[in-house]
This record gives structure tokens, C-alpha cells and sequence, in this order.
């Protein structure tokens, strides 16, 4: 009996332990009918189902496969698993709460059969999974984000192993022509441009790339073979499924390389000579003093060429004739040095040459020469058969350049004594140019400083009737009362003057002090004939200048000088310049009623037709032509001419520089009328003109 109480208390404690755990557990556990009606259910269960307790459960007659919301494929998995096994686990679906709502469960199902096989009922376990449901779903769903942003993106993405495209995306794959399908498989190496293959190793993961160089520009391969793509692309070696990976971006920069090389090559390159320009040529410079600056053993040479008379041609054949010639000079020029030398159109009609590793003096003078044998040869367009050569500056390099201005400063300096030492030669920059240089520099300060302080003077000197002895005018003529070194006269310091563009304030101030002065005489000797002018020089840069006939109304406005009292005295090369803006200036100068005068006639380069064209009222022969006339038949026939062109022109002649009563004679011989010089008077400071004047009146009576 003991025996069997005590079998039936191990018995009731199993019972016990068994229903505790049916009460406790934290699955559902449930018995069910073949199809599917619940006949037993624990706690958990009816609180997975959303039911207060279980025989809540049970008395609502819940029927768990109509609950389950399982997809007809999986249902029917469900089912081959159960007749096949006998169970299934963990099988993962959505089943209905009590309220509607649906959760993910995981089911473990077992089907207890009799005898004969048939099932009895069911019996498993659910588990509610919702949270990691949904955490997955989220997680999915964020990927599937991520997926569409890099698949969607207009940069190229690829994920790479072992040398190969695992996946790229659209836009990568559009680059090269091919679907995203076809891009994976792919080496790199053969997308690349042949010549790029060794770069392929940035793909591999073993590669290592320097801190900060993480982006590479590289070409890629069009699937039509011809195509070239620049890309930036990135490259980050990553853990791809627990495998080392490569992933990255590729960024099409074609397009922008393109249009970075046509700015660059525009902003560097003369289109018409298709040279390399000014900017370019100021850069190489640059960057070969910035390489040899401390040694002076890499010397280089620079050539500055300008053409001889080039203006002459642009001027009578016109400019698209200026500019083929140009062209061909530009292929000569190129064509007689060596490739290492750069050429370069520096502007107009001037070129610069950077002769590098220049040995000795004798490289830099053996490519002047080379330039000048090819450029003596004619240049043949549209079959005009053109001369024109250079004159040419060299700079040797030296320690003390240290910007590229200063080296072309000294070479335009050179050039310019080439020109004035006649065409087609060349002039080394030295060291007494340099000290030049350098002193014209200090004068340059000397002569601001010298406006600031009024140092300047105006000296006038007579212009007389030569037959008559009669006083016809007065040339006023600057100078410099330097504190220190006394009057300064124009030949030190006008040159200058005129580079710097100081002529232009000092020419002003001459041309007022003059008027006024003019003015100031007129009332105070009033002897003075009504035809006697007031000559005033012009510089260049003065008569350029597009208030000059402005500037020239208003003096004679505030000095109240009639304009016929001032006569205007400018140079030929005024015409060479810009003979279409003379031509203006002149007809503008013209209406303000004062007359102009050609000084220093017969020195310039002047035509005929040219002298019609511009309307002036008087020749000035130059000195150079008075001082030969007694002993040149030359110099007699050339003043004799000027003479009689003049009077068919219907202008005046003055003679300048007469010094002494034989020219006297024979310019009245020569039928010239007027003249000034030393044989005269002097120029004379105010005071003494103003002396002068008043010794020209007549006695009282
Ligand atoms: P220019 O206009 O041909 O002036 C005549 C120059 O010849 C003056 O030199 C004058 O002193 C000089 N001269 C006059 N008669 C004789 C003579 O019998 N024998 C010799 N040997 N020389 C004589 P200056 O005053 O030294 O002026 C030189 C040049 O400087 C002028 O030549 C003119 O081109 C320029 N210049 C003078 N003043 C001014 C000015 O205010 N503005 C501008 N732009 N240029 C000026
Ligand atoms: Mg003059
Ligand atoms: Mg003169």
C-alpha cells in the first residue's frame, strides 16, 4: 500500500511540477483539435491572444488556424511538415488578437496520432516575437533605404572583392555604358584605360594608401572603346560578410577636367599665334626662379623681340594682314629654336624666348642670331612678300632677380637700346644699364617730389620774322631748378618724364604757366602785335590724352588768351601712333580755335598724303637741317623742299637752331620767313623775356 502511496505521490508531485510549469510558462502552450479549435490553453497563451485568462480563452472558442494569418505557401509548408515529420519549429507568421490587432508568433506544433495514424490533436507552443519582428523589419526597411539611396545616386558606388566588381551601381555602370547586372564580375584593371592598370591595385584590399590620398583621379574605359572618363574616385577597404572588401565612390569629372583645361589653356594661350602668352611665359618664370633661386649655376636667359616696323605694315596693309604675318612669324620663330625653349606672344608685336640651361652669354646671342638670319628671309602672305625684323633685349639670370617683372623690365630696357642703336640687333642687359636703371628710378622719385615743390620753370625763348627783325612768338621751354644742382635742362629728365607718365602733370602746369604768363604780358606791353603767338610743346602722352582739347579751352577760358595767341607745337610721331586718333584730336583742337605746329619736321617718318590729312598750320625744320645748311647742298635742298611744300600745303615755316647770319641769309634765300635761335636770343627766364619785351617798345614820344 506504502508502495502505491508512494508511486502516487511521485506521480502527483510530477502532476504538480508539470502543471506549474503549464501555468507558469512563458510560451503558450496549447492543445488543439485536428482542425484547428483550441481544447486546452494555458495562461501565457491567453495572454499572448489577448485574453484575461484561459478559460476566458476556452469559453470564447477560439479556433487557432482560423486565427493565423499565414501565407497560403507557408500554410501549406506547414502542413507537408507535419505529414512528413510529424512537427514543425519555429515557423514564423502573424496570427489575430482578441482586439484585431495581429503580432508575430513563433510556433513549435506537434500532431499526436492513434493508432492507426490519425491525428488526434495538436499540441505546441507560440511565442510572441512582435519586438524582434518588428526590429528586423526596421532594419530591412532601412537598408532597403540605404540600398535605393546608393542605387538611386548620381555618384557611382561599388563594392569590390579581390580585384573584382561585386556590385555597382546605376550611375556607376551608366558611366561606362553597361547595366548594373553587367558591371559585377568585372576587373578593375579592365576598366581602366590600358595605361592606368598598375592602378588598379587601389582596389585591392591589401592596399595601403597614404594618410590624405585617399582620392585618386583616374580613367576609366567606355564600353565603346573610345570614350575616356576622368573620375574621382574614393577607395575604403571595409569588412564586407566577414570578408575584407573594397568599397567606394566614383565621381564623372570629364566634363569639368575639360572645361578646367580650356580655361587654363585659354588664360595661358594666344589664340591668334597659338603661342603660349604673357601669363603663361610671367609663370614659367616664376617657377624657374623660385627653383633656381639660390643657384646660381641653373642659369637661363630671356630674349625680348620686338618687331621692327611691324606698325608700318598693320598700318598700310591693315590689321587682319598685320595679324597673318604675325602668325608666320610666330611658326618661324618656333620653328628655329630648340623644343626646350619656351616662346611665348608677349603682347602686339612683341615675343619673349626663356632659354633655359643657358651656359654662357653665347647660347642666349646664338638664338638672337638664329632669329634675326630667319626673320631677314621675306614672309610670304597673300603674296606680299613682307620684311620685318626684330630688335632684341637678353637678360642672362642673376642672383639679385627675384620676380619675373624685373627680369622682363631689363629686357624691354635692352630691347629698346637695341631699337635705338638700329633694327634687326640685339643688346645684353649690363651692369651700366642696370646702374641706369637704377638712377632713372631715383630721378623718377626726384621728379614727383620736384611737382610737389614747384621746382619747374618755363624759360621762353623768341620766335622772330627773319626779314623784318620783327618778334613773331615765344616757344616756351621747361626746366628744373633743382635745389642742389641748379637749372636742369629738358634732355635730363623729359624722358622720364614721358616713361613714367610724369609729362602728363608737368605738361599741364607748362601749358597754364605759359597762358597765363602769355596774358599777363599782353596787358602790361601792349606793343605786342596781335599776331604774336605763344608756343607750347605737347608730349605725346599729353596729346593722346582725350581732354587736351578740353583741358586747352579751359586755360585760354581762365587766362582770357584768345585762342589764336597759342599755337599747340607737336612731334610726327603722333601720326605714327594713332593716326586715326591724331586726325580727331587735331579737328577737336582745331575747333577751339588754337593752331598746330609739326616740330622738329623732317626727323620722323612723315608721307605726303599723311601732311594733307592732318590739319597743321606750320612745319618746324628741325635744328639738324639749319646746322648744315651753310657747307650740306643736301641739307639746302631739303629745307628748299620743305619750303615749297609747305607754301603749296598752305602752311608756315620756321627754321629752329639758327646761330648765326649766314643761315640767316640763306634761309631768307630758301624762302623761309620765320626762325628762332641762339642767334635771336636765348630762352630767357620771365624776367628777362619780360625785359625783352619792354626793350621792344617803341620811345615814348
Ligand atoms: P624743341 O621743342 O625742338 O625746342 C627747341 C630746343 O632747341 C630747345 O631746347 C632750345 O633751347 C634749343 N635751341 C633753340 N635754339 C637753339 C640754337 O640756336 N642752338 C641750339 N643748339 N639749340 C637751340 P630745350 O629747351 O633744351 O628743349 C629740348 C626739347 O625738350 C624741346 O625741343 C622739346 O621737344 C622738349 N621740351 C621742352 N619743353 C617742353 C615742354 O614743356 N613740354 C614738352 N612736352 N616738351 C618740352
Ligand atoms: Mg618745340
Ligand atoms: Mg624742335
Amino acid at each position: 500500500l506504502s508502495r502505491h502511496k508512494q508511486q502516487d505521490d511521485a506521480l502527483r508531485d510530477m502532476e504538480r511540477m508539470y502543471g506549474s510549469i503549464f501555468e507558469n510558462a512563458i510560451e503558450g502552450i496549447y492543445q488543439s483539435t485536428a482542425d484547428g479549435r483550441i481544447l486546452r490553453a494555458n495562461p501565457a497563451l491567453a495572454r499572448i491572444l489577448g485574453y484575461g485568462s484561459a478559460s476566458e480563452l476556452m469559453a470564447a472558442g477560439v479556433n487557432l488556424a482560423e486565427r493565423a494569418y499565414v501565407h497560403p505557401e507557408q500554410r501549406a509548408e506547414l502542413l507537408r511538415l507535419l505529414e512528413r515529420d510529424g512537427y514543425y519549429a519555429d515557423q514564423e507568421f502573424q496570427i489575430f488578437r482578441r482586439d484585431g490587432t495581429t503580432i508575430w508568433v513563433s510556433d513549435n506544433s506537434r500532431a499526436a496520432r492513434d493508432a492507426d495514424g490519425k491525428v488526434q490533436y495538436y499540441e505546441g507552443t507560440l511565442q510572441d516575437v512582435t519586438p524582434r519582428k518588428q526590429a528586423e523589419e526596421a532594419l530591412a526597411q532601412s537598408e532597403e533605404k540605404y540600398r535605393t539611396l546608393v542605387d538611386m545616386s548620381q555618384d557611382g558606388v561599388f563594392l569590390g572583392e579581390q580585384g573584382k566588381i561585386v556590385y555597382a551601381n546605376r550611375a556607376f555602370a551608366a558611366m561606362l555604358g553597361y547595366s548594373p547586372d553587367e558591371m559585377s564580375g568585372f576587373e578593375f584593371t579592365e576598366l581602366l584605360v590600358p595605361e592606368e592598370r598598375d592602378s588598379a591595385e587601389l582596389f585591392s584590399e591589401a592596399h595601403t594608401p597614404e594618410a590624405g590620398h585617399e582620392l585618386h583621379e583616374l580613367h576609366f574605359r567606355h564600353r565603346d572603346g573610345k570614350a575616356r572618363l576622368t573620375a574621382a574616385v574614393t577607395v575604403a577597404r571595409i569588412s564586407y560578410r566577414g570578408k575584407p572588401a573594397v568599397t567606394g565612390t566614383v565621381r564623372d569629372v570629364t566634363a569639368q577636367k575639360q572645361s578646367e583645361q580650356d580655361l587654363l589653356r585659354s588664360a595661358y594661350h594666344d589664340a591668334l599665334t597659338d603661342l603660349p602668352n604673357r601669363a603663361f611665359f610671367m609663370e614659367k618664370l616664376q617657377q624657374l626662379l623660385e627653383r633656381t633661386g639660390h643657384r646660381s649655376s641653373d642659369r637661363f636667359a630671356v630674349l625680348f623681340l620686338d618687331l621692327d616696323r611691324f606698325k608700318l605694315i598693320n598700318d598700310s596693309l591693315g590689321h587682319s594682314f598685320g595679324d597673318r604675318v604675325l602668325v608666320a612669324i610666330a611658326r618661324r620663330l618656333r620653328a628655329c629654336l630648340r623644343p626646350a625653349d619656351l616662346i611665348a606672344r608677349y603682347g602686339g608685336d612683341e615675343f619673349t624666348i626663356l632659354v633655359e640651361n643657358a651656359s654662357a652669354l653665347d647660347d642666349a646671342t646664338a638664338v638672337a642670331d638664329r632669329v634675326h638670319e630667319e626673320l631677314a628671309r621675306a614672309i610670304t602672305v597673300d603674296g606680299h612678300d613682307v620684311f620685318t625684323n626684330a630688335s632684341i633685349g637678353i637678360v642672362i639670370s642673376a642672383p639679385h632677380y627675384k620676380h619675373p617683372d624685373e627680369i622682363l623690365r631689363d629686357a624691354d630696357t635692352a630691347m629698346y637700346r637695341a631699337k635705338a642703336a638700329g633694327k634687326a640687333g640685339y643688346v645684353v642687359f649690363d651692369d651700366a644699364m642696370h646702374e641706369s636703371a637704377k638712377a632713372n628710378l631715383k630721378l623718377e622719385t626726384e621728379l614727383r617730389l620736384a611737382l610737389q615743390r614747384s621746382e619747374f620753370r618755363v624759360f621762353y625763348q623768341p620766335v622772330m620774322e627773319i626779314g623784318a627783325g620783327k618778334l613773331s612768338g615765344f616757344e616756351a621751354l621747361v626746366r628744373w631748378e633743382h635745389p642742389a644742382q641748379g637749372l636742369i635742362g629738358p634732355e635730363h629728365f623729359l624722358a622720364v618724364a614721358e616713361e613714367t607718365g610724369l609729362i602728363i602733370p608737368i605738361g599741364w602746369w607748362v601749358l597754364e604757366t605759359a597762358c597765363t604768363q602769355f596774358a599777363s604780358w599782353k596787358k602790361r606791353h601792349k606793343h605786342i602785335g596781335d599776331d604774336v603767338t605763344m608756343s607750347v610743346n605737347i608730349a605725346n602722352r599729353q596729346f593722346a590724352h582725350w581732354v587736351l582739347p578740353q583741358r586747352v579751352a579751359r586755360v585760354l577760358d581762365i587766362t582770357g588768351l584768345k585762342p589764336k595767341h597759342l599755337c599747340l607745337e607737336i612731334t610726327e610721331t603722333v601720326f605714327m601712333d594713332n593716326p586715326d586718333l591724331a586726325v580727331e584730336t587735331i579737328a577737336r583742337l582745331k575747333s577751339v580755335g588754337v593752331s598746330l605746329q609739326m616740330d622738329d619736321f623732317g626727323t620722323g617718318y612723315s608721307s605726303l598724303s599723311a601732311l594733307r590729312r592732318f590739319k597743321i598750320d606750320t612745319l618746324k625744320i628741325d635744328r639738324s637741317f639749319i646746322t648744315g645748311i651753310e657747307r650740306t647742298r643736301a641739307d639746302r635742298a631739303i629745307v628748299r623742299t620743305i619750303t615749297v611744300l609747305a607754301a603749296d600745303l598752305g602752311m608756315d615755316v620756321v627754321a629752329e637752331g639758327i646761330e648765326n647770319t649766314r643761315q640767316v641769309e640763306l634761309l631768307r634765300a630758301l624762302g623761309c620767313r620765320k626762325g628762332q635761335g641762339f642767334f635771336f636770343s636765348k630762352p630767357m627766364s620771365t624776367a628777362d623775356a619780360d625785359k625783352y619785351l619792354a626793350a621792344l617798345a617803341p620811345p615814348k614820344s
